[in-house]
């Protein structure tokens, strides 16, 4: 009987692709970049789908460092970190990624994944409360499950909902206030200065997921705390490597002391998943160093998305306004976005559709992220092509 799970299966993915939203894979055939190769398909595509912030996926200096990694420190560790899986460049990019966001220490994971599925588990039980912002990243929301708390959820950035959660939770012992950093399918950034604000006035930590923001967010490139003035008032934050950061992989969380060793001691991915590969440690002290002694790329990003931004608003798109690389190009129907995003794979640009249920039903998008790496003549001839294909939509007139 349980073959018919198979079937079951199989009843659910036919399903899937008559509603259109089967999720293809598109294998390409050359490193990530600004332009990429994709299997069967001739032209090269510009690429404005990768969350490579900082062209540094492919940058010779990270290359060249993941190669001086590799030949110094070898290729995998075969052992989680309390085992025999610590390296001494291991710990010198926790304490290279602390004092980047300038918190006591730093722990990594194998992913930002794994540090949010492990942190909140540990950090509470169940007669505390996690308050979570409802568009708040997958693994946040199945970390706050496998954790015993008490369950908050406010609306997206709605800071009255926020503080009538937490006013809600002033019976539980300890609280805790989880959002990301930047919303990844908008763009928008959540108001820290105001969550910071009421969670000093009732009693709450904060924790800060800044994976669309380390690196090229802030001045230094510090993420969000940085960038709103707030770097006092947010007490923890979750991050990647494999955005910005060269887009590899690995995670982190930045605290305070207790914090970080209690993770040592109590977080199931870090206790029970591999240490992350000498290749991409090494590669990213690397980056971190890259963007300590210059603002180059940073710079060039927001040049970058500048001028993206206004030549995609100035040509009539329906854009969610904002400064923050991913610039979502709304169509509202998901077909509309299909299209769209056929249609530019046509005209040599590469991007990518969401639909529900990645997003609301009704506000289907082109999302586009700006990326250091392109060239002004690149962002050209991928407006223009924008413009063209718009107009066939009936998207702008
Ligand atoms: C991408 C992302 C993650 C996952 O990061 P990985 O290191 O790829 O697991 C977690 N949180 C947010 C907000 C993200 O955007």
């Amino acid at each position: 009987m349980s073959k018919n799970l198979i079937h079951h299966m199989q009843a659910m993915l036919d399903d899937i692709r008559e509603q259109g939203l089967y999720k293809q894979e598109r294998p390409l055939e050359s490193p990530q970049g600004a332009q990429v190769h994709a299997q069967c398909w001739d032209e090269d595509l510009i690429n404005l789908c990768a969350n490579n912030y900082l062209g540094l996926a492919n940058h010779p200096d990270m290359v060249a460092a993941a190669h001086e990694g590799l030949d110094s420190h070898g290729f995998g560790m075969a052992s989680v970190r309390f085992i025999c899986g610590t390296q001494d460049i291991h710990k010198q990019l926790e304490r290279k990624v602390a004092d980047f966001l300038r918190m006591d220490d730093a722990i990594l994971f194998s992913s930002c994944f794994d540090a949010n599925g492990g942190i909140f588990e540990v950090l509470l039980g169940d007669t505390d409360a996690v308050i979570s912002d409802s568009l708040n990243h997958a693994s946040i929301i199945d970390g706050i499950r496998l954790s015993k708390a008490e369950r908050y959820r406010y609306a997206n950035n709605d800071m009255a909902d926020l503080e009538a959660k937490l006013i809600e939770a002033q019976a539980q012992r300890f609280r805790l206030v989880v959002t990301d950093g930047v919303f990844s399918m908008d763009g928008t950034y959540a108001d820290l200065p105001k969550i910071c604000e009421l969670a000093e006035k009732y009693d709450a930590l904060v924790m800060v997921d800044d994976s669309h923001a380390i690196g090229f967010v802030g001045e230094r490139g510090a993420g969000t705390p940085e960038f709103h003035g707030v770097e006092g008032g947010v007490h923890l934050t979750s991050g990647t490597f494999g955005k910005a950061l060269g887009g590899a992989s690995g995670g982190y969380i930045t605290g305070p002391q207790a914090v970080i060793d209690m993770l040592r001691q109590r977080a199931r991915p870090y206790l029970f998943s591999n240490s992350l590969a000498p290749p991409i440690v090494n590669a990213t002290l690397a980056a971190i160093d890259l963007l300590e002694q210059s603002a180059a790329l940073r710079q060039q990003l927001a040049e970058n998305t500048a001028y993206f931004r206004r030549r995609i608003e100035q040509a009539g798109f329906d854009v969610i306004p904002g400064s923050h690389p991913i610039v979502p190009i709304m169509t509202g129907d998901a077909l509309k976005a299909q299209q769209l995003a056929a249609e530019l794979m046509q005209h040599g640009v590469y991007v990518t559709a969401f639909s529900f249920p990645v997003v609301p039903k009704g506000q289907a998008r082109v999302r586009t992220q700006m990326s250091a790496a392109h060239s002004r003549e690149q962002l050209d001839r991928a407006i223009d092509a924008f413009i063209e294909v718009g107009k066939q939509l009936q998207l702008i007139s």
